[in-house]
This record gives structure tokens, sequence and C-alpha cells, in this order.
């Protein structure tokens, strides 16, 4: 059949050789996946989920038992005292922007201690000059950058012992830069090292594309506050829209006062029907995410055997989703993106081309022939258009059809 989706028998024969030696690989994917699928059944049992949960609330949102419930299981699954996890907000951009508005005041200074974050928090932070940003509202930034992919754990020390931070933010996944994601034992050490100078400074991941990697989130090894977003990840594939905030109970609701309102915060919010699939998502997250592993592991290994600088290699430890391909040339970064969108389910004949995105600084291309729009937890591959032409592939509902459209995103470059 593959043959019927134009790939060659020469691809399809790599493609097998490529399973035959990705087997140990697959096998450790497997047992983190168990692991974090008995954590999620150990929640939802504790807190009896029932089919009441699964009801919706409208207006204000008032006694919202599922909203409520679905709270305490993620904060379990994450180890964490509280969490927000709501339809409200738009984004994990969105979440990130009340997470940092909650936690900052007029004078605060917030540092990064792994380079510049995210593209589209320049605008949030004020590095890209705007109006409503943290730097209008007169809150510094400074940031500290990572040295051959780790914490410089000296120079963070040595600013943080002064005690004029408030807030540190990590970013797990590599975002749109070169650097290799990091794991949450590289986390753990810094933060037990920033804890000994200085136990007031508020740390906050940004945990996108990360959760159920491994076997520990952020906020299980000391992260004070944490943030996601549902159409990655934790959603499973699921989840119509939304993202969560976890964390110290203090943060988490003056997180929820931001996102609502002060006087109202987690008590208002109603769930419009979302709460069966929130549920369900988070119940498929672990195994949906072991999909999107072997998915990028087997693009991984492929790639490479065809002469491209991928990363990580197939067999490198992971701490996010995310593989990067370096294509060196836009043409052919353009074909491998619009292969994938080929092969996908839904939009499999439309073309994605390279546009200006909203918070983004260079044109963006984006394949995501997705159930949900926008969602890059199901087989997506993008990238921003500028040297040395680096695509960002993450996601895959299924190995099978994660598999598929690699093959024909690689297809497509040969
Ligand atoms: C996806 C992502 C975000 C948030 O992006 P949205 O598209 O707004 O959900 C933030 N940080 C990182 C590292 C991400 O990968």
């Amino acid at each position: 059949m593959y043959k019927q989706f134009g790939i060659s028998e020469e691809l399809e024969n790599l493609a097998n050789e490529a399973e035959e030696n990705l087997k140990d690989e697959f096998a450790k994917i497997d047992l983190a996946c168990t692991k974090n699928s008995l954590k999620v059944l150990q929640a939802f049992q504790k807190h009896r989920i029932a089919e009441v949960h699964f009801g919706q609330t409208t207006g204000y949102g008032y006694d919202d038992i599922g909203r409520d419930t679905i709270e305490k299981v993620f904060a379990d699954v994450l180890g964490a005292e509280d969490s927000l996890v709501r339809t409200q907000f738009i984004s994990g951009t969105h979440a990130i922007t009340v997470a940092l508005f909650a936690c900052l005041r007029p004078g605060d200074t917030m540092l990064s201690i792994c380079g510049k974050p995210y593209d589209t928090l320049d605008s949030i932070i004020g590095i890209q000059e705007n109006p409503s940003s943290l730097k209008a509202y007169k809150i510094n930034y400074e940031q500290i950058d990572l040295v051959d992919n780790d914490f410089d754990i000296p120079a963070i020390v040595e600013r943080v012992s002064k005690k004029d931070i408030k807030l540190i933010e990590i970013q797990r996944s590599r975002g749109y830069a070169l650097r290799h994601s990091l794991s949450v034992e590289k986390m753990e050490k810094v933060i037990q090292e920033i804890r000994k100078v200085n136990q007031e400074v508020i740390i906050m991941v940004d945990n996108c594309y990360g959760e159920f990697v491994q076997e520990k989130e952020p906020t299980e090894i000391g992260a004070d506050i944490m943030v996601g977003s549902l159409i990655k990840n934790l959603g499973g594939g699921l989840a119509p829209n939304g993202a969560y905030i976890a964390g110290r109970k203090d943060l988490v609701g003056l997180a929820a006062e931001r996102l609502t309102s002060p006087g109202q915060g987690k008590e208002v919010g109603p769930t419009l029907g979302i709460n069966k699939s929130i549920l369900q998502g988070l119940y498929m997250a672990p195994h949906v995410v072991s999909s999107s592993l072997k998915t990028a592991i087997f693009t991984s290994y492929l790639l490479e055997k065809l002469g491209y600088q991928v990363q990580p290699r197939f067999n490198e430890k992971r701490a996010d989703i995310v593989q990067t391909i370096e294509f060196g040339n836009e043409e052919k970064l353009i074909k491998y993106c619009q292969g994938i969108q080929s092969g996908s389910a839904i939009d499999s004949n439309s073309v994605p081309m390279p546009w200006d995105m909203p918070g983004y600084t260079d044109k963006v291309i984006m394949a995501a022939g997705a159930f949900t729009m926008g969602s890059s937890i199901e087989l997506s591959c993008d990238a921003p258009i500028r040297s040395p032409y680096v695509a960002f592939q993450q996601g895959g509902l299924t190995y099978e059809y994660g598999k598929l459209g690699v093959l024909k995103a690689i297809q497509n470059i040969l």
C-alpha cells in the first residue's frame, strides 16, 4: 500500500531497516509511557472521576464540579499543589502571559536562565517593543545564556544571590532555537543550586512539548509554577483548545485572578462542554506522547541516514517531542513541510506556504493537517524562514500515521 501513497520501494526498505534498529529505543519509550499512564489512572481513581464530571456549565460557570475536579487531577498528575486548566486560555503563549503578569509587579526583574525565550515571548517581555509588554509596565528583563546546552550555574548562582530577581524562567523545549531541550535532571540540578542561595525567587518553567516525555515533571523537582498548552502533549489530541498553569497554590491563585478578575479567580469560567475531552485527552496523553516520540526517533534515524544534520540523534536522551532537521536550503525545507502536509488526514490537498504570522519575527511555514487547528501534538512541521533553514517537527497521534507522514515528506525531498 505504501506504493499507492507514492513511497518508493527503496524508501520502504530503508524504513523497515530503521524500525529494526530502533527496537531498543522504542522499548524505552514504552516504559516511560507505562509509568505515566499509571500516574494518570491513579489520579482519576483517587478523585473518583465519573460521568457527572463530563457535565457542562455556561455563563459564569459557578460550581463546575467537572472543572474543579479536572484541576485536582492535573495537579496530582503533575505533582503540583494546584492547577488552572482552562478553555479560556487561547494558547500556551496566553497562559505564559497570564503567569508572568500574575507573578510580576512594576520594578520587578525577571531572569531567563536559558537564553532568549520562545519567539512569541518577545512582545510579552518587550524585547520587541509593545505598549502592553511587561517592559511597558516597568518590569525588567535579563537573561543568562546556556553554555554547551546546559545551564551556566556559576553565573546563575552569582546573579540570584543578590536577591533582586523576582522570577526565573526556564524553557524546557528548544522553541525555534538550535539548542537542545533541557532534561528534568538538568533542571533539578540548577534549581537545587539556586535554592542554596535564594529561597524566595519564583522559578517558572515553560513546559510546552515536555509533558510525559520523561517520568517526572518540573513541578515534581522544585519548580514553583509551570505552564503548557492543551493542543500539545497533555491534551492528547482530544482537547479542542486551552492551556494549563500548575504549581504552588498561591501562584496558581494569582494566575486565576489575572485570567478572570481579582476577587473571582478560580470560581468562574464556564466549561461549555469540553470537560470530557479534557479528561479523555489527559487519559490518552501518555500514549500519544509516546507515538510522537517514536515518530521523532524514526525521522531522526532516516534523515541522518540520508545525510542531514538532525537533533536529537535517534539514540540521544530527549526532554521534549521536537525533532529538528537542518536543510541548509529554503526549497528543501519547504518541500519537506509540504510533504508532511500531504500525508495528513485533514487538509491533505492544501499546500502550506511561508507567511507573516502574528507574534513571530521571521516568515514561518507551518504544515499541520490537523483535526484541531494548529495542534502540534498532531504530526506537524514548522520553520521560521531563516538560515540555516531548520525544520521543527513534532507530534503524531499514532506512530503509524506519523510514519506515513514522514515517509511522504522524505519522498518529496528525494
Ligand atoms: C508552543 C510553545 C509555546 C506556546 O505557544 P502557543 O502556540 O501559543 O501555544 C511556548 N513555548 C514553547 C517552548 C513552545 O513550544
